[in-house]
Order: C-alpha cells, then sequence, then structure tokens
C-alpha cells in the first residue's frame, strides 16, 4: 500500500493507489465498502471530516423526531476495513498526471479515481445570514446543528409568522425545504398554536416540485396546511436583530422587485453549488460538477475517473437514494475498466424524496430520468401514508448505516409504473 507518511510536496508518493476516492460522505464510504468487497488493490479515501452525517435524519431532528446524535457518527468508525484514510481535504485535480494534489500540497497518485465531495453549502451569498444562524430564530436543517435549533424554535414557537424558504436549484433533497413547512403547521396545529400563526413557503421556482406528477398533492398539502407560496422569490438578505428578510421576486412579466417580510422564525435552505475545489476544474463541466456520463458515470473524457453523488453532473434529484443506485454502477464499470473492458452498467436517474406532509404521513416521491414515476411499491404514491412514514423513520436509517454504508447492494426494486389521473 502507498506510504503517506513520507513527507512529499511536489513529487507523487511512492506506488499509486489502485482506487482513490475523493469524499467520505454517503458516496464515498458506500463505493469503498463495496470496492473493498471485490477487488484486492489498495483504496484510500480523501476526508478532511471527523464526522459522517445520515444527513437525510435531519429534516427529522427539525421536527423533534429524531435526536442530532442519532444521525451522527465517527468517520473513523465507517471506513471499511483494509481501505486507508487520508485525513485531509483535497484542492486540486491533475488528471493527466493521475493525481489529486492535497490541502497540504501533497500530491496522491491513483490508478482509478472516484470523486463524491457532495455540494458547497453557499451560506454566505445570503447578505446577513451568516451572523445571524443559530440565533433570532433564525434556522436550518442543512446543517446538524442547526437542525436541533430548528426544533427548539418550532417547539417554543407561540404566535407570529414563520416562513420557510427555497433557494434556486441546485440544492440536496429538493423536497426538504418544504417537508420541514408542513412539519412545523402539523405541530402547530397539534399543539393548538396554528391559528395564532402564520406560515409562508417562499420559493425561488416556479412549481412545489420537479417531477410534475407530485404537484396536486403538494398543493393540496400546502392548502390543508394553510401555507401561503410564494413563488419566485429568492432570499436575498436577513437581518437577523430586527427579524426581516428581503426577498428578489420576478413577477408576471419579468420585472424583479423587493419583498421585505417581518418573521419570528425562519428556517432557510442555503444556496448550493459543486465545491470551488472542483469548479473550474479540468475534470468539472461548466457548472462545475464532475462531468460524467449519465448512465455509466464515467468522466467523459478522463476513462480512469468515476463521479456520483451530489457533486456528479447527472441530471437527478441529488439524494442518498440516487447514491445507493449509482454506487452499483459505479463498481462494476469501475472493475470493467480496471480489466480493460467496457462497462455496461447505467444508472436510470432513480432518486427518492419522502415528503413529509405530516407527522405520520408521507408522500413517497421515486421517480427516474425524464420524470418517470418509478415506485417501489405497487402503491399510489401520491397518497400521503404511515407505511412510508414508519419506512422513513425506522428501516431507511438502518439501510443507510448497516446496510449501505457496508457495501450490501440491497435493493427494494423499483419500476416504472403507471397511475390514473388524481382523484
Ligand atoms: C436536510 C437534508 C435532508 C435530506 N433528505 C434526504 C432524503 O430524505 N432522502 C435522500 O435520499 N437524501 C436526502 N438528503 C440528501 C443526501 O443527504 C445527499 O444527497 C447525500 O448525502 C449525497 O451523498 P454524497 O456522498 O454525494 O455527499 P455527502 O454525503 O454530503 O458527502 C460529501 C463528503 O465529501 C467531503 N468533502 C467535501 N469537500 C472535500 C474535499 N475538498 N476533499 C475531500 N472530501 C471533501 C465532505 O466532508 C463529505 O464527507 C438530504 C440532505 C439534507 C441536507
Amino acid at each position: 500500500m502507498p506510504n503517506l507518511t513520507a513527507d512529499s510536496h511536489a513529487a507523487p508518493i511512492s506506488a499509486p493507489y489502485d482506487v482513490l476516492i475523493v469524499g467520505g460522505g454517503a458516496a464515498g464510504i458506500t463505493i469503498a465498502a463495496m470496492l473493498r468487497g471485490k477487488i484486492s488493490g489498495s483504496i484510500a479515501i480523501i476526508e478532511p471530516a471527523e464526522t459522517h452525517a445520515y444527513q437525510p435524519g435531519w429534516t427529522l431532528v427539525g421536527a423533534g423526531v429524531f435526536s442530532l446524535r442519532q444521525t451522527v457518527k465517527k468517520e473513523a468508525s465507517l471506513i471499511p476495513k483494509g481501505v486507508e484514510w487520508i485525513k485531509q481535504a483535497a484542492a486540486s485535480f491533475e488528471p493527466d498526471a493521475h493525481c489529486v494534489v492535497l490541502a497540504d500540497g501533497r500530491r496522491i497518485p491513483y490508478r482509478y479515481l472516484v470523486v463524491c465531495p457532495g455540494l458547497q453549502l453557499d451560506w454566505s451569498k445570503i447578505e446577513g445570514l451568516s451572523e445571524t444562524l443559530g440565533r433570532n430564530g433564525v434556522c436550518s436543517n442543512y446543517r446538524g446543528d442547526l437542525a436541533a435549533y430548528t426544533w427548539e424554535c418550532i417547539k417554543s414557537f407561540q404566535r407570529g409568522t414563520m416562513i420557510f424558504t427555497q433557494p434556486p436549484m441546485p440544492i440536496k433533497c429538493p423536497g426538504a425545504p418544504q417537508k420541514i413547512a408542513y412539519l412545523a403547521a402539523d405541530h402547530l396545529r397539534k399543539t393548538g398554536k396554528r391559528a395564532a400563526t402564520e406560515i409562508k413557503f417562499c420559493t425561488a421556482l416556479d412549481a412545489l416540485f420537479g417531477v410534475a406528477f407530485f404537484v396536486p398533492a403538494l398543493k393540496s398539502a400546502m392548502q390543508d396546511h394553510q401555507i401561503a407560496v410564494q413563488y419566485k422569490s429568492v432570499l436575498k438578505k436577513i437581518d437577523g436583530p430586527a427579524k426581516k428578510a428581503i426577498f428578489a421576486v420576478t413577477g408576471a412579466d419579468g420585472s424583479v422587485s423587493d419583498m421585505v417580510l417581518d418573521f419570528d422564525m425562519i428556517h432557510v435552505t442555503p444556496p448550493q453549488s459543486a465545491p470551488d475545489f472542483l469548479k473550474g476544474s479540468p475534470i468539472a463541466n461548466q457548472a462545475g460538477f464532475v462531468e460524467v456520463d449519465q448512465a455509466s458515470m464515467q468522466h467523459v473524457t478522463y476513462k480512469n475517473i468515476f463521479g456520483l453523488g451530489d457533486a456528479a453532473s447527472t441530471p437527478n434529484s441529488k439524494t442518498a437514494a440516487a447514491v445507493r443506485q449509482q454506487a452499483p454502477v459505479v463498481v462494476r464499470n469501475l472493475i470493467a475498466a480496471m480489466k480493460a473492458e467496457q462497462g455496461r452498467a447505467a444508472y436510470d436517474g432513480y432518486g427518492s424524496c419522502p415528503l413529509t406532509t405530516g407527522y405520520g404521513k408521507i408522500v413517497l416521491a421515486e421517480f427516474s430520468y425524464g420524470g418517470k414515476i418509478t415506485p417501489s411499491f405497487p402503491l399510489d404514491p401520491r397518497k400521503p401514508r404511515l407505511s412510508a412514514w414508519l419506512l422513513k423513520t425506522k428501516f431507511l436509517p438502518y439501510l443507510y448505516w448497516s446496510m449501505m454504508l457496508k457495501g450490501s447492494e440491497f435493493d427494494i426494486g423499483h419500476k416504472e409504473r403507471e397511475f390514473a389521473d388524481a382523484a
């Protein structure tokens, strides 16, 4: 196995890793675990963080269903045996030299590279936000500690205005900004405080969801909870102490004007983008994402590079559910490439978004490329169900920690199904 203890800042260190993985999140650990069971060569993960989070659980942390502790584990406990952990941030890519350069200047050589550093949260793109996060009723489920603060805010809320925001795409789990709005409304209803509260959902988009099939069900959830939806509104500034949020709103005629809203609590979903070190690198597309073929997950130019997860250029919904389907494809095609064969495994664009329309109720949206409706179960997925809630709160965390991150390819098996128009 390559020796990384040697101090080497310019030249690559000893022999290349057979597979080098950038990012030890949902995708990186899954790939490492799957590969470890299949190849005997050297594998390393570049990952600077000490902890690893089950981010889909943060919606439930924000709603008081999970504790933050239930969603976090030490990274060290998840690195598969026989896989080396390079505890550093990657800083740049040298694909022609088959090297990744670390933040400390070391150059790590590889034969095959898997790139999966996730999405970057651009908090600073909203003026005044960083200064007030976690205070003044300004919360966000997009960071674990702030998700815990979301629940503090909801639980102690008495009366006034709650705002939930959604920025322009791309974001991870595009349903998450509205999931917490439904849960907050439901909690206030259950505790008798709903009548004293106005709730607004301000989204940069012009629809509640990217897959039209699910939109009527979500519109009706918004109506049932009496949440006012403001489309095409982008949060641009926040004054925490004054409790004011300023949005840029695009009107029907295309004109943009400011809208100032007072709030008592605001749940902010931050703008997101490809990580800075990836943007503008030789392996990124114009938007900054790893430029891979949307079926094979193989880089379009560098055939010894694969990408998956939130940092990949594929036009799927950025979810852990997508990672679960992409990982076996990457592993098969990477092993084929190692044998100088053409991999045939193909990702179909599957993603899943369990939309918590209330406590005990989930619209389980599952879909693939082209907006195909591809549920795992033969039930109308537009209907909020307790069974889907149990899946999200009980089974999916187990599937993540104990199966997916251990390299199991267990799959419930989604497939395209037709449904009559909504009643
Ligand atoms: C509030 C919320 C709710 C969500 N709900 C759902 C849901 O219900 N269902 C669902 O399927 N998905 C959901 N998701 C999305 C899901 O968590 C992500 O899609 C998934 O984690 C993506 O995996 P990834 O490995 O690409 O990125 P991540 O899991 O984010 O991992 C990226 C890793 O790369 C590391 N990294 C970053 N920069 C560098 C660098 N320079 N060098 C090396 N490593 C680096 C990071 O430290 C991190 O460990 C949700 C996410 C959030 C935030």
